[in-house]
């Protein structure tokens, strides 16, 4: 084996001290002075090469082809987005041959960094964990279960000889039709943030060199989330304040939380393109935000500068402009265009060697930091630190708290186990839609490379209770005209005394998941109609990534659970949740809209509404949801009395004291997102109508209460001004919780 062969440079790297690598690592320098520009440019080259010769036997690698890589063309990373998943085995060989190359047959013996999208779990990796999408896990309001998944997905991936892992997303997802919402922790800047920095903290842990642990990638940096037409990769038009007070935060506390790297956003800014931007690759990411770690570009997209975006004349111009912004690694990712012009544009001057050297820097400290110079290889003993039941069990966790009950009419659910369900759905027997993207396959057509282990909702309910007692129909066609009518769903509906029918999105990823219309497709809702017609109870269940509108269906139902993406576990804890095994906790992580044209967040402002002292002036819509922001029900009562603050005058360096008692007062224990709003009265700009600036989940038992302590500060409540800045104005800001109100002024 060639695994525990140190190589030249690992011998120089132990000999090199561990504090953490900046412009004065001896080691680092070192390396830096031996370096051609070529070497160099390498090393800021991210290419995706299908290195396995014989798919679907045992692996070969093709050496022939990671030579001419590695070793004419210097290349410093690679990255691997083949559409199906590999096994351990698979990926311990294709990793070993790659640095087996990049150490012994270079002439730096550089190990390469290798990168992978380990969105949700290790999805590349056959058998891992995958949790519920962010969308999903931003509904349990549960920290600690993002931190613990995040782990986990260090262990599998790291296990599998992989230190860099493409996640966390912190965009904050504003634009429902855009098909990666289902990637963002949801709507509000607080949720975003705490959670980015909880997965942050999880994948890198402080300390990079260990076998559990991942550099993580801040991404897409910046504003991707909120493309105008809602298509993936189109321009956002966002008005510089709301950037920095809305979508900048996350990254921030991201710096803060020690991302080791950042991914930059594929599209453009009030007509800038942010990977050819050096405001926001330098002013604002390095300066401002103190960022130290490697920048990488998204797919393709430095020659996208000219191709696509017209801010370049020529490639090699597009190439200038990105190194110029302040891009430290392209992710080409097929060719050597960036390669080669890079270094003709240092070979002629334009680009300096000490701009060129300034990346470089960064790309051998993580590298450094990650262990690779002392061990890039995959170790066999770690094999087995994957797929474990404790795993399982975070995943399992993680989809019980995220399903989110939003209606439930006269005590629909939980229904009783005796009970006789039909069940139907294009949802209901697929493990694509409980799984979204990034899942083992692409666009989920394929339901083979899913583990043994995932079970359909209609599975996971007829092992809940028993086969006989679900009579089941599949509706595999999400689009067309239902191949399945009211005669037959009657017929069906006679032997049952309910209809679950499980409705929602086919899996997708990026732009394949574009849509023209948020709308349900009506052979879905014609469902709904003919399971009304039946007078047996309707329960709908929702596996979607986006809020699908409607509202025409929702008054038919009398029970809705939206379940979003909750992967592998997910059918089981459906089907927990519908036969009241677990009393549902998740709330929503965005405004449930009610019509295709409602498009305001719950933070909107006040001035959103044309007038709120008379709703019902003419063409006052209003702020009307289907269902609000932070929205869940439970099978118990939570009733949340005495609001009270420590002062209700403060100064800007003071801390708010803010309690709040909230008592179960229903027959079953459960667990109560307790959030906490407030509401600026009066600003120097229009306010919003309210913003979240804390939550705390509790478990109570029936009759038992707690209470629950918030600590606020000025900070807490600023806001950023015309002028760009963070300020917080003196004044009266109102603070909720559930409807309690306090108001407190700051001097
Ligand atoms: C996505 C990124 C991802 C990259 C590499 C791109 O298409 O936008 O999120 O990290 O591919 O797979």
């Amino acid at each position: 084996s060639t695994q525990s062969t140190p190589t030249t440079a690992a011998t120089a790297a132990q000999a090199a001290t561990a504090t953490p690598a900046k412009a004065t690592d001896p080691f680092i320098e070192d390396l830096i002075s031996k370096m051609t520009v070529e070497e160099k440019v390498g090393q800021m080259t991210q290419l995706t090469i299908d290195l396995i010769l014989q798919d679907n036997e045992a692996a070969v690698v093709d050496n022939a082809k990671l030579r001419d890589v590695l070793v004419n063309h210097n290349i410093g990373s690679i990255l691997n987005v083949k559409g199906r998943a590999y096994t351990m085995d698979e990926w311990h060989t294709i990793l070993t041959a790659v640095q087996n190359v990049a150490t012994k047959e270079t002439r730096l013996k550089i190990p390469v960094i290798y990168g992978i999208d380990a969105i949700h779990g290790a999805n590349y990796l056959a058998g891992s964990t995958l949790f519920p999408h962010n969308i999903g896990m931003a509904a349990t309001r549960n920290p600690d279960l993002v931190n613990q998944s995040a782990k986990i997905t260090a262990i599998e991936t790291r296990a599998s000889g992989i230190p860099w892992n493409f996640d966390p997303v912190l965009d904050v997802g504003r634009q429902s039709l855009w098909p990666r919402f289902e990637e963002t922790f949801g709507e509000d800047v607080y949720v975003v943030k705490t959670m980015g920095a909880a997965a942050i903290r999880g994948y890198e842990q402080d300390n990079l060199n260990t076998d559990y642990t991942v550099a993580s990638c801040m991404k897409h940096y910046l504003g991707y989330s909120a493309p105008a037409t809602g298509k993936d990769r189109t321009p956002s038009y966002i008005p510089e304040q709301m950037l920095r007070e809305i979508f900048l935060p996350p990254f921030k506390a991201a710096v803060e939380a020690g991302a080791s790297t950042v991914m930059i956003n594929s599209g453009e800014i009030n007509g800038t393109p942010v990977h050819g931007s050096k405001y926001y690759l330098t002013d604002i990411l390095r300066n401002e935000l103190g960022f130290e770690g490697v920048a990488v570009s998204d797919w393709e997209d430095v020659i996208r500068l000219h191709t696509r975006h017209k801010v370049a004349a020529t490639p090699k111009e597009a190439v200038r402009m990105a190194v110029e912004a302040g891009l430290d690694m392209s992710m080409v990712p097929y060719d050597y265009s960036f390669y080669d012009h890079l270094i003709a544009l240092v070979k002629e001057g334009t680009i300096s060697e000490e701009r060129i050297n300034t990346s470089v820097r960064r790309i051998l400290t993580l590298k450094k930091k990650l262990g690779l110079f002392e061990n890039p290889f995959p170790k066999a003993e770690l094999k087995n630190a994957v797929n474990k039941p404790e795993f399982d069990q975070v995943a399992l966790q993680a989809a019980l708290e995220s399903i989110t009950l939003l209606k439930n009419e006269k005590q629909t659910l939980p229904l009783r186990k005796n009970s006789k369900i039909l069940v139907a759905g294009p949802t209901a027997n697929t493990l694509a839609s409980l799984h979204g993207s990034w899942s083992y396959v692409w666009q989920g057509n394929e339901e083979k490379q899913y583990p043994a282990k995932a079970k359909t909702v209609l599975q996971a309910l007829q092992s809940e209770i028993g086969k006989d007692k679900v009579v089941s129909r599949s509706v595999a066609d999400f689009g067309a005209a239902a191949n399945y009518n009211t005669a037959q769903l009657k017929r069906d509906a006679a032997q049952a005394q309910a209809i679950v029918l499980f409705l929602g999105e086919k899996a997708y990823a990026e732009s394949p998941g574009v849509i023209d219309d948020l709308t349900l497709e009506e052979n879905q809702q014609a469902l709904v109609r003919a399971a009304k017609e039946t007078g047996k109870p309707v329960i709908i269940v929702l596996l979607e990534g986006r809020p699908r509108v409607m509202s025409a269906i929702e008054p038919l139902a009398d029970a809705v659970v939206l379940a979003y993406r909750p992967s592998t576990f997910g059918a089981q804890a459906i089907a927990d949740v519908l036969f009241g095994d677990y009393n549902p906790d998740g709330v929503l992580p965005f405004t449930y809209p009610r019509f295709v044209g409602d498009v305001l967040t719950y933070d909107h402002k006040g001035t959103e509404i044309i007038r709120e002292d008379v709703p019902n002036v003419a063409g006052n819509r209003g702020f009307n949801p289907l269902w609000q922001f932070g929205h869940g029900l439970s099978y118990t009562t939570f009733a949340i009395s005495d609001l009270r603050v420590d002062r209700t005058s403060f100064g800007q360096n003071d801390n708010v004291r803010v309690s709040v008692r909230v008592k179960n007062t229903g027959s079953r224990a459960g667990k109560k997102a307790v959030e906490l709003y407030s509401h600026d009265q009066y600003a120097s700009i229009t306010p919003s109508a309210r913003r979240l600036r804390a939550f705390s989940k509790i478990s109570l038992q029936p009759g038992e209460e707690k209470i629950v302590d918030f600590t606020i500060s000025a900070k807490d409540l600023a806001f950023v001004g015309q002028d760009g800045k963070w300020v917080t104005e003196p004044g009266a800001f109102d603070l909720m919780v559930g409807d309690q109100k306090a108001t407190i002024t700051l001097q």
